[in-house]
């Protein structure tokens, strides 16, 4: 069994064609799928698919990529994390890449996701873009020993990993690991412990080798992780146990079934 860790199923693109998605999880044997909120509109969407579906769960959060919109406080992340079905914060982090100029307000809404995951102890989900060393300080700062969450859709230097592993963090690799020139991604993937790694889609972006450039789905993650198992010369069901228990670790709020 496999699990998407990260990925956007509230997106039309895909939720369009929901029951399409749902079965076609089912005969990949992707188990369970965590959908991560961007922002405060488009969150209700992505707790009603928590709720309608047992083995979805939900994220709440306002992603850095998000300029003119309602900045989120942390009473509204803690009220929301009181949810059964809400399982993390996130997504939040830094992205210097998309956005430049004076990015304060990142920086400080990136503190505000941090302060409610030490209030709930639910673990971060974190997105770093040409931002890994402004990424780890504040980590620092906010949350060192008292948060832990995954650095997602990870595609960063090895320095970068151990930092964040340092921190409590899991790396997430994302279908970018299946494309030929990450290379270096490539030996971060072979060098990132098992018992510290997931697998996502980011779906509807990043489709993994052999559907480069498609929609992404989440059932597409058994291709991550075979090209993972590929890179390490082990089992894919190797990949698929760690990974999946490491899932039910981390986000000890999702309950397997
Ligand atoms: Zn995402």
């Amino acid at each position: 069994m496999f699990v998407d860790s990260h990925c956007h199923l509230n997106f039309p693109e895909l939720v369009e064609h929901l029951d399409d998605r749902l079965t076609a999880m089912a005969d990949n044997k992707v188990s369970h799928a965590l959908v991560v909120a961007v922002n405060q509109p488009e969150y209700p969407s992505v707790l009603a698919l928590a709720e309608a579906q047992p083995h979805l769960y939900a994220s709440v959060g306002v992603h850095p990529d998000y300029e003119d919109v309602v900045e989120p406080t942390v009473e509204w992340l803690v009220a929301e994390a009181q949810h059964p079905k809400v399982i993390a914060i996130g997504e939040t982090g830094l992205d210097y890449y998309r956005l430049t100029g004076d990015l304060d307000w990142q920086r400080e809404r990136f503190r505000v996701h941090i302060r409610a995951a030490k209030q709930t102890g639910l673990p971060l989900i974190i997105h770093t873009r040409s931002a890994s060393a402004d990424t780890i300080r504040i980590l620092r700062e906010e949350g060192e020993g008292k948060v832990n969450g995954v650095m997602h859709c990870f595609t960063e230097s090895w320095e970068v990993a151990r930092a964040a592993m340092e921190l409590g963090f899991y790396i997430s690799f994302s279908g970018i690991v299946t494309f030929k020139k990450a290379e270096e991604l490539k030996e971060v993937a072979k060098r990132v412990p098992l018992e510290r790694m997931l697998i996502e889609t980011d779906s509807p972006y990043l489709a993994p080798m052999p559907f480069r450039g498609k929609t992404n789905q989440p059932a597409w993650v058994k291709h991550v992780a075979e090209h993972i198992a590929d890179l390490r010369g082990i089992s894919v069901a190797e990949v698929a146990d760690a990974t999946t228990r490491n899932f039910f670790t981390l986000f000890a709020k999702a309950k397997q079934s």
